[in-house]
């Protein structure tokens, strides 16, 4: 698929990579936050507070807001929004992106602010098919005699029978099937489904397989419960709205590779217009009608907030009225702060600039729900430290993970963190399996972390470029 606007999928699903431990925000039943439950560790005001909104958009009366998670970095605030994500549901979108992607030379900043909401907006499609299903016991090509040249022999129809545990069933199929049959490779004996009204085939596995199942409980195979030949089985697919977007606006023909490569090659874009996009939550919206589709509102999740501009918050707050809007979670480590944009504009303070909370306009800080996300205790850190080693499967001694918690103390749990995989890299050389005090402390006189970067360079007075 061509590029679009903003960062590559690769980068936006490593972005996620380093919270796989987390598999919720770990309340339970009546709101409260367990000290060490889902993968989150400690935060409890913050995962509690979470929890509300949660409600509020279960309720459908978050419509129109934000919430705003403000705090240091490290502290947890991509790992709320993404539990806030995972709490809604399986396969509910995620789509994580930085404030400063909106800065691009080639693409509108509201462009990529609308795409990234398309991306955190799904849609599951709910299909009924009618299909055939059972074990093949007779599969002929029926030939006939070539009609035109007397020749040869053409395929004029296939008989194929299905056994079921109700019977079996012999049907007679258009000759098209045949080369789908071929494709799927299928045998006497394989348990196949064809689809009533496409024809097409598709194999479920071996008869042996088909005909029993194990029971858990019983701890032994028993037959399968009695089919019928002919039924209706619901197939469910989740795309985004930008995925939609992305597979009607490839160029028409040529889907060729040859000319796929050319349009790569030319550098030609896809083109996603509003038309495009409107005709396509026409589209939307009449399936959602007839019950076909049900749409997913996922999170959006833009750190750094305090670099988009007045235009680009002028447009977000306009987006958030919208009927298909997702739920929007905006994240900041600033505190008072100049909102971009205002500095050199007549009008907006001359000069200066207006000055904001968190760099956020007052009309649209009007409509956050403002959530503090607050420093970690060293015990904390050494419960997230020892998560990751296990997620990563890693083995740490305990004055190695000693000496990183005091470094997450010293400079940031996110810190702490990224030290993990260059030790164990070093202890991997050294031929150890387990991670030494040795390890952590080579690693940490190899990096910086940020604060000991800043200092280094006052004390040696390089200003704004390194010598
Ligand atoms: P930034 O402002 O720099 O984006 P952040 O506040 O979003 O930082 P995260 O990226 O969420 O911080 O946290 C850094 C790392 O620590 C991630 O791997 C995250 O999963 C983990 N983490 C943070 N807080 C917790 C927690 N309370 N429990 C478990 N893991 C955590």
């Amino acid at each position: 698929m061509p590029p679009t606007t903003g960062i590559p999928q690769g980068q936006r699903e490593a972005r996620i990579s380093s919270h796989s431990h987390i598999k919720g925000l770990g309340l339970d039943d009546d709101g409260f936050a367990h000290a060490d439950r889902s993968g989150f560790v400690g935060q409890r005001a913050a995962r509690e507070a979470c929890g509300l909104v949660l409600e509020l958009i279960r309720s459908r009366r978050f419509s129109g807001r934000a919430l705003l998670l403000a705090g240091a970095p490290g502290t947890g605030k991509t790992a709320l929004a993404l539990a806030v994500a995972q709490e809604l549901g399986h396969k509910v979108p995620f789509c994580p992106m930085v404030g400063s992607e909106v800065f691009s030379s080639e693409v509108k900043k509201t462009e990529v602010l609308m795409e990234n909401f398309r991306r955190a907006i799904g849609l599951r499609v709910k299909e009924t098919k009618e299909v055939y299903e059972g074990e093949v016991t007779e599969l002929t090509p029926a030939e006939t005699e070539n009609p035109l040249s007397g020749y040869g022999k053409t395929i004029s129809h296939v008989v194929v029978a299905l056994k079921t545990a109700k019977g079996t069933k012999q049907l007679r199929l258009d000759p098209s099937i045949y080369e789908s049959i071929q494709k799927e490779r299928v045998q006497i004996g394989d348990v196949i489904y064809i689809e009533a009204n496409t024809g097409a085939v598709k194999r479920v596995g071996r008869s042996d397989a088909y005909a029993t199942e194990y029971d858990l409980e019983a701890e032994e195979y028993v037959p399968l419960p009695k089919g019928d030949v002919h039924k209706k089985k619901e197939i469910v697919q989740d795309v985004t709205l930008h995925d939609l977007d992305m597979a009607n606006a490839r160029p028409q023909g040529g889907q060729d590779i040859m000319s796929v490569m050319g349009q790569l090659v030319k550098g030609r874009r896809t083109e996603v217009t509003d038309k495009l996009r409107a005709e396509i939550n026409k589209v939307v919206n009449s399936y959602i009608e007839q019950g076909i589709a049900e749409l997913i509102p996922g999170v959006l999740f833009i750190d750094e907030v305090h670099m988009l501009d007045i235009e680009a918050f002028t447009y977000l707050n306009r987006a958030l009225e919208s009927t298909m809007s997702p739920h929007v979670i905006l994240a900041t480590n600033r505190g008072l702060t100049t909102i971009r944009g205002t500095e050199s504009e007549p009008g907006y303070g001359g000069g200066e600039g207006i000055v904001s909370p968190h760099g956020v306009p007052i009309d649209l800080l009007d409509r956050c729900m403002i959530v503090r996300t607050l420093p970690y205790q060293r015990d904390e850190i050494k419960t997230v430290l020892q998560t990751r080693v296990k997620v990563e499967g890693l083995a740490i001694q305990p004055e190695a993970l000693d000496k990183l918690a005091d470094d997450g103390i010293r400079t940031s749990l996110r810190y702490a963190l990224q030290l993990l995989t260059p030790a164990s890299i070093l202890s991997r050389v050294q031929g150890r399996t387990e991670i030494t005090l040795a390890d952590v402390a080579e690693t940490d006189e190899l990096f910086l972390d940020a604060r000991s970067s800043a200092r280094g360079l006052q004390e040696r007075g390089e200003g704004q470029y390194l010598r």
